[in-house]
């Protein structure tokens, strides 16, 4: 894992790749390779035994030229205010890539939420959404689940928010339950976009995604959705990862039953159906037709990235390859599905729930997931059109063409403040 990547240095990287496709002046070039405001915070929390502690929280709005900044807030002790920065300008990029009117934004709490009880954890939330109050809001700033957070922490921030602003505004946040008024299929877009984009992927290489053999890093949300998505198309999982290691199965898994022994035991591994056990770096350069990152960012440097054999690579984590690995990766003919339309299902799904909060609707669960599946398809072959149009090295490099030229255009219509 290449811990000394900056993932912020990376998004200025990918951009600058871009910037030579796109007719962008530099100082509007220097604006969109920078948020426009951080939020740093201290939040100060009272634990169940009566001592106090200090959490440091950021929220980072990159660019809000197409509409209010929106993304997610993680929980993570390596949370840090470079990779919140980068976090944020992903998601400026990735709402644009999929052509939603909004903008993007990231924040995070320094925590290990394992470490905390319930309680403790309602406390620090709220607490966070206090200091949040005066920055999101339905037309603002739009926060949602990330990394170890989710429908539970949404609904407090909501609450925070209604009482202390005194109304109802569901759309104030997304990725809520149900019952709070959140999105049918919101809980499985990330998972889903990281198939549909696969899917699509196969298809321009002239394969079928059903003849496929899979190697997916992460068990969580994102992970185990793709597995059972995946395996539904008739593919084959043959690895699954989570941090305390990986499984190998030649036949193939059951999703469903590999995440029942997750949920019993908290880890994949020692389920009763693979053959071996291996390493997380073993799972990456296992020689599969299809990889899904959907762990951390970094996982694969460029080290790694010489082993990796795998045909097709779909991003599901947020900055899982590094810009130098990119690079190898490229050489080497591995078609990699950035993460910016990858992943973009969650704020794709995100974005139907605003609307129904808005609309005071509730769509159909087919309707969600249709809608989602056309937006997917058209913005991949969006970005196969860009690609061969340019003739550029990467699909990574179309998706920062496509977004950033929607930007561009977004901002230019405004100007600078006089
Ligand atoms: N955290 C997710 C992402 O990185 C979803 C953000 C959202 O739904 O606003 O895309």
């Amino acid at each position: 894992m290449a811990d000394e990547v900056n993932p912020f240095e990376s998004l200025g990287e990918q951009i600058d790749d871009a910037a030579q496709y796109v007719d962008v002046s530099d100082g509007m070039l220097e604006r969109l390779k920078n948020p426009e405001r951080v939020l740093e915070t201290n939040l100060t929390v009272e634990m169940d035994d009566g001592t106090t502690e200090v959490f440091t929280a950021y929220r980072s709005q990159f660019n809000g030229d197409r509409g209010p900044y929106k993304g997610g807030i993680r929980y993570h002790p390596e949370v840090n205010r470079e990779e919140v920065k980068a976090l944020s300008g992903w998601m400026a990029y990735k709402t644009a890539v999929v052509g939603i009117p909004l903008g993007g934004g990231k924040g995070g709490i320094v925590i290990d939420p394992e470490q905390y009880s319930e309680n403790e954890l309602e406390r620090v939330t709220r607490s966070f959404a206090k200091e949040l109050r005066p920055l999101i809001g339905v037309d603002k700033d739009i926060p949602a689940p990330d990394v170890n957070t989710g429908q539970r922490e949404m609904n407090w921030i909501k609450d925070t928010y209604e009482t202390l602003e005194n109304t109802t505004e569901p759309g104030v946040i997304t990725g809520k339950s149900i019952a709070d008024g959140g999105s049918e299929g919101r809980v499985e877009a990330t998972g889903r976009s990281t198939v549909l984009a696969a899917r699509e992927a196969f298809d321009y290489r002239d394969e079928d995604i059903a003849d496929a053999t899979v190697a997916i890093q992460g068990y969580g949300n994102a992970g185990w959705i793709t597995a059972d998505l995946v395996d539904e198309m008739g593919a084959t999982v043959v690895a699954v990862s989570d941090s305390s290691g990986g499984i190998y199965s030649e036949d193939g898994f059951d999703p469903v039953a590999v995440k029942d022994h997750k949920n019993e035991t908290g880890s994949v591994v020692g389920y009763h159906g693979a053959d071996e056990e291996i390493s997380n770096d073993d799972l990456l350069t296992l020689d599969v037709d299809l990889l899904v990152p959907a762990a951390l960012g970094n996982a694969i440097d460029a080290e790694l990235a010489e082993d990796v054999t795998a045909d097709v690579i779909s991003e599901a984590a947020n900055g899982p390859i590094t810009p130098a690995a990119d690079e190898v990766l490229s050489e080497k003919d591995v078609l990699v599905i950035p993460d910016i339309l990858a992943n973009a299902g969650g704020v794709t799904v995100s974005y139907f729930e605003w609307v129904q909060n808005r609309q005071r609707f509730h769509w159909t669960e087919e309707r969600v997931n249709n809608e989602l599946e056309s937006i997917i398809v058209e913005q991949f072959w969006n970005l196969v059109d860009a690609f061969e149009d340019h003739d550029l090295s990467t699909f990574r490099v179309a998706a920062y063409v496509v977004a950033l030229q929607r930007i561009d255009d977004a901002a230019e219509e405004f100007g600078p403040w006089p």
